[in-house]
Parts: C-alpha cells; structure tokens; sequence
C-alpha cells in the first residue's frame, strides 16, 4: 500500500474497493486495525497535538478524506487523486457486513440519532446485523467497553467527532472485543437524515466543504483553516 506523508502525517492511497478487501481479510485474520479519515483541519490539530500526531500515524488505513488532501497530494507531487470519504467508506463496509454477516456496532451521537442511523441501516442494507448501539453522551467508559464486548462485534463504528474518537479508539481498541474500528465523525447525523450530503454533483467538483459552510455557517472557524492547511503544505514544499 503506497502511504505519502502530507505535512509529517500518513495518508493512504487506496480505492473502496481495495480497502473493502483489506478489511474483509482482517476481519477473517482477527486482526485489529483502524480507519481514520484525515482531513486538513484534523493535520492542523495533530501538528499542536503529539497524541494525535501519534494517533493518525498509527492508524492502519488513514483515508483521504478532505479535498484538501488531494490538493495538498498534486502539490507535493504524490499520486493521490481520489478522495476516500469516512462516510462512504462506512457504507461500503456496511455493505459487506450485510453480505458476509458481520455483527456491527455504533457508538456515538444523540440517542434518538444513533438509534435512527441504526433503522435507516438495517432498511438500506438488508440482513446487516446491527448488535447494539450506545450514544456518545454516556459517560461510564467500562460499561461502555462491558456493553460493546457482550455484544461481540467484528466493527465498532464511533461517532465522537474529533480528536475525541481518535483518542477513544487508541485508547479503547485492545480492551475491545471487536476487529475493525472507524472513526466516522458526524456520519450518524447524515445517515438518520438530521443532516444532508451535498448532491452527488457537488461532491464530484470537489465543492462539499463549500455546501457545508452554506448550510452551517458558524463552520467558517473550521474552513478558514484551510487556507492555513494549503500555506503550510506550500512552504512545506518550498523547504523540501
Ligand atoms: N458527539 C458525541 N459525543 C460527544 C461529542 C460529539 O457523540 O461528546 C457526536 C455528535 O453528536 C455528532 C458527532 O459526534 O454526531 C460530531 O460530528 P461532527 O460533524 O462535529 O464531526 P466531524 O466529522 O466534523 O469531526
């Protein structure tokens, strides 16, 4: 797997359908791993943050989530073209869930969200085996692990928002009965239909983040980041 390091951090270069694979032949390999989709604000965070930093290097598969990244990728002259979303990436392994019988967790979100991605799930993927669900709110961390672990899952799906389900994941993942982990941000909100993707034609020009700040518009914090993100990987560059 070829893996280029934008502004000191991993981001993989892989299509769903390879990704699908490599998950399905841990899953048969009982081999924990964890998905991170990486993004320019999340780079931001972990050049401030040592755990972090450390955090998303370890991931197995750290995902091109953000357009940011595919700029940043032709910029530094990589070879990453195509953004791998948290989010369809969900999908993709909810799709093979159903089809192999993986036994799916969610954790994260409002109660009345996480509940609803849950009915939204089993009506999209039909036959998908979703074992239990915990909102993101609880607090008792051990019952948390204890109820995950009764229900034994091949994939942990945690929608803490970040860093908070990065570091839950590191934190959590040995202690955890389960296989697979993502990090999947605010995909429970879009999933039980409180919030909306842009249209496919928007996310192919790469304009998402715009349809966002127009539905969102307090997200302007987080956005204006990007120009920091696309400066640095400039000087970055210039130095390398
Ligand atoms: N959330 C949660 N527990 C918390 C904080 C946040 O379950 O203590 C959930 C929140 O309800 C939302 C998601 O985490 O569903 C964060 O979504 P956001 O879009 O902010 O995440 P991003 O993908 O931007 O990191």
């Amino acid at each position: 797997m070829i893996k280029e390091k934008i502004l000191g951090i991993n981001v993989i270069k892989l299509d769903y359908k390879t990704l699908v694979n490599k998950i399905d032949e841990d899953i048969n390999n009982r081999k924990k791993t964890f998905i991170m989709a990486i993004n320019p604000e999340k780079i931001l965070m972990a050049r401030k943050n040592k755990k972090l930093f450390n955090i998303l290097n370890n991931a197995n598969y750290p995902i091109p989530d953000g357009i940011g990244i595919i700029y940043a990728s032709r910029l530094n002259k990589g070879s990453i073209r195509t953004r791998v979303t948290g989010i369809n990436t969900m999908e993709e392994l909810c799709s093979l869930a159903a089809q192999k019988k993986y036994k799916v967790f969610l954790y994260g979100g409002k109660e009345e969200i996480v509940k609803k991605a849950k009915e939204q799930l089993e009506k999209t993927y039909k036959g998908i085996n979703i074992v239990g669900y915990i909102n993101g709110y609880e607090t008792n961390n051990k019952e948390i692990i204890n109820k995950i672990n009764n229900c034994h899952p091949d994939i942990v799906f945690v929608a803490l928002g970040s860093p908070k389900q990065e570091y839950w994941i590191y934190d959590n993942m040995e202690a955890i009965d389960a296989k697979v982990f993502q990090g999947v941000g605010g995909s429970f909100d879009v999933i039980s239909g409180k919030t909306k993707r842009a249209p496919k034609k928007v996310q192919k020009l790469g304009l998402e983040w715009l349809f966002r700040l127009i539905k969102e518009p307090k997200r302007i914090f987080r956005q204006i980041k990007l120009i920091k993100f696309v400066f640095l990987v400039l000087l970055n560059k210039k130095t390398n």
